[in-house]
């Protein structure tokens, strides 16, 4: 049926879409407006039963934004970014479902996904140059294009302790979270985890539960995100700022407007002026107002140590209980090097008496009983467990899909040893088939919708310019893949943020090969390479017809 559109399709005979589109996340929602501009028929697949990726499967209370309401937004409607009203300065989870649903329906988006429907292997065909997707419901679909928007933090992280079927109460993962909430008032909770979700969700499990076990393998470094209503002269201001700021932000490492970029060396201040700007800092609430105290907090550790000092001090003196305080000071990693969490009354949580931390660095959980847990010799008794585990983080749902091409590689080959791409956009190798702020892109790094714009924005001229001169199949030239690895590696070399085990090095996944997946050189490096790269006849591509 779209035989007229790409000129080599009179070789289909069964073809079902132009592009096919795995999942309904914010990626998926603006590839589809995309592609329906371009006059391409797309038709998405989404495992959940709606729209909202992130927003839609992680309900966990407390479960909100760290970037800023009016800048964690699209960007590419101007009436829908003037007319969205945010209420707090950072976005609970409802509030942003809501926001992902309403552009789903103002665009009329739903009507090209397929809810509820899990795709489990995608095989492309280099003769005929089509890839068939197969879903678990059995259906395969062919389309010349296939665009992963699955997601870096899709693939929840349930840690195999032995022991889980015996448990006799209720377990829960914050990234699975049951639709119709959970009230844990009166319930005796552990809680395994302290990330993002962990720090997010434990003040206010605590405020319900008769007693809350935090088990802690690693401390992390939280600040106080100093939420609140959103003010309405900053959001006029802001909103009539916002062509300006939405191409500001391009300009900056995390994508994110409104931050003059710091000039000097936390070394070339002195020990009062640093402890006056971290104060200002922590007073104003922010990770990238923080990060930006200093040029060099991410690079130099003697830096980043006077700011995680800093933080440290803060917790001393907020907790009450030394030993506790000094179990939730981070000491095994520089801050900033795993996510900067923001926080509302996470420390002071440590205070109440209904709460106990419980230090599993040396000692790990050794089994899920039928009553709880133990950990060595000691047993804990819980009516829940919450794994707040975190996620097999920017691969987990690509390799869940068994992607390979017919007499070719397999995904899983390709990634054995970590990783490959080229600008986090495809896998050389992999004809015609996309990722959208994949391993090598700045993505996680970043304002993630600025970033997923901008890859989707790629994608959708590319195929344009595949178009307009009768070409059907784009790939990624090994050599440019293979320097754009290398590039990634030695920019995250250049910097702090290999010393941390984090997600972003896959040391959160037992055996998954430790390489630091994202590229952090930077939104405005990495989109002025993008640029170059299209003005160059999209350089390290290779095309055919
Ligand atoms: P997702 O939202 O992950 O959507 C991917 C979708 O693909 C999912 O719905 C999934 O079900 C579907 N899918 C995956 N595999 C398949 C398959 N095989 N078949 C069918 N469907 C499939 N980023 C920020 O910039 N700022 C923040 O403050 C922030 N907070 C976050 C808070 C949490 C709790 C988490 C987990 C992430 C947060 N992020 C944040 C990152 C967030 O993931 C992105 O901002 C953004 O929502 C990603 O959108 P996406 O569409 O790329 O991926
Ligand atoms: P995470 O950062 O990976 O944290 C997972 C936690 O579980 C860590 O404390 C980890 O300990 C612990 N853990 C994992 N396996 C364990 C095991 N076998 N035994 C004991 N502890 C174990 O996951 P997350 O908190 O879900 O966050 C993931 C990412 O999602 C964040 O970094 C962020 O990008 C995003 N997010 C953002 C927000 C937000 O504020 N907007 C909220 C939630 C999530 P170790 O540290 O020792 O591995």
């Amino acid at each position: 049926m779209n035989n007229t559109r790409w000129p080599s399709a009179d070789a289909r005979s069964h073809l079902d879409a132009d592009v096919v589109v795995v999942g309904g996340g914010i990626a998926g929602l603006y590839l589809l407006y995309r592609l329906r501009g371009l006059g391409l028929e797309a038709l998405a697949f989404e495992a959940g039963s709606d729209v909202g990726g992130t927003w839609y499967w992680n309900r966990y209370p407390g479960c909100r934004c760290d970037v800023e309401s009016l800048e964690y937004s699209y960007s590419f409607a101007g009436d829908l970014q003037q007319e969205w009203k945010w209420p707090e300065r950072y976005g609970t989870q409802p509030e942003i479902l809501r926001y992902v649903n309403h552009v789903a329906d103002r665009f009329d988006l739903r009507r090209d996904i397929q809810f509820n429907t899990r795709v489990v292997s995608a095989l492309f065909n280099r003769e005929l140059k089509l890839w068939s997707v197969s879903t678990d419901r059995g259906e395969v679909i062919r389309a010349p294009f296939c665009v992963m928007a699955t997601g870096n933090l899709s693939t929840p992280n349930r840690p195999n302790f032995p022991g889980l079927e015996s448990f006799q109460g209720r377990w829960y993962h914050t990234g699975l979270w049951p639709h119709e909430g959970v009230d844990f008032t009166g319930l005796r909770v552990g809680i395994i985890g302290t990330g993002s979700s962990g720090i997010q969700s434990i003040p206010h499990i605590a405020s319900q539960a008769s007693h809350l076990y935090v088990f802690q393998r690693t401390a992390n470094f939280t600040l106080p995100a100093r939420n609140g209503p959103l003010d309405p002269v900053t959001e006029r201001r802001h909103k009539a700022e916002y062509p300006a700021r939405r191409k500001a932000a391009y300009e900056t490492p995390f994508g994110i407007s409104g931050y003059p970029p710091p000039t000097r060396s936390a070394l070339e201040a002195t020990g009062e002026e640093r402890q006056a700007i971290y104060e200002s800092k922590w007073a104003e609430g922010g990770q990238i107002s923080f990060l930006y105290a200093f040029n060099d907090l991410l690079v130099n550790q003697a830096s980043n140590d006077t700011a995680a000092e800093f933080v440290r001090e803060k917790i001393r003196r907020t907790v009450n209980d030394p030993v506790v305080a000094e179990l939730l000071a981070p000491k095994t990693h520089p801050i900033g090097t795993k996510r900067l969490i923001l926080d509302t009354n996470y420390y002071e949580t440590y205070n109440r008496d209904n709460v106990t931390l419980v230090d599993i660095s040396e000692s790990p959980i050794e089994e899920i009983t039928p009553e709880g847990l133990r950990v060595a010799s000691t047993n804990y008794t819980f009516d829940s467990i919450v794994f707040a585990t975190g996620f097999d983080a920017m691969t987990g749902a690509m390799l869940d899909i068994d992607i390979q091409v017919e007499g070719g590689a397999s995904m899983a080959d390709a990634w054995q040893h970590g990783p490959k791409t080229y600008l986090g956009l495809m896998v050389a190798g992999f004809p015609n088939l996309f990722t959208i702020t994949g391993p090598g892109s700045p993505g996680v790094k970043s304002q993630m919708i600025l970033s997923i714009e901008q890859h989707v924005d790629f994608i959708a001229a590319c195929l344009q310019h595949m178009r307009s001169r009768g070409m059907s199949q784009v790939e990624a030239e090994p050599a440019a893949e293979q320097a754009w690895v290398s590039h990634v590696k030695a920019v995250a070399e250049s910097t702090l943020y290999p010393r941390a085990d984090s997600w972003y090095m896959g040391a959160n996944i037992p055996g998954k090969p430790l390489v630091f997946m994202p590229y952090v050189g930077g939104v405005d490096a990495y989109k002025k390479e993008c640029d170059e790269v299209v003005a160059d006849g999209y350089k390290g591509f290779s095309f055919a017809s």
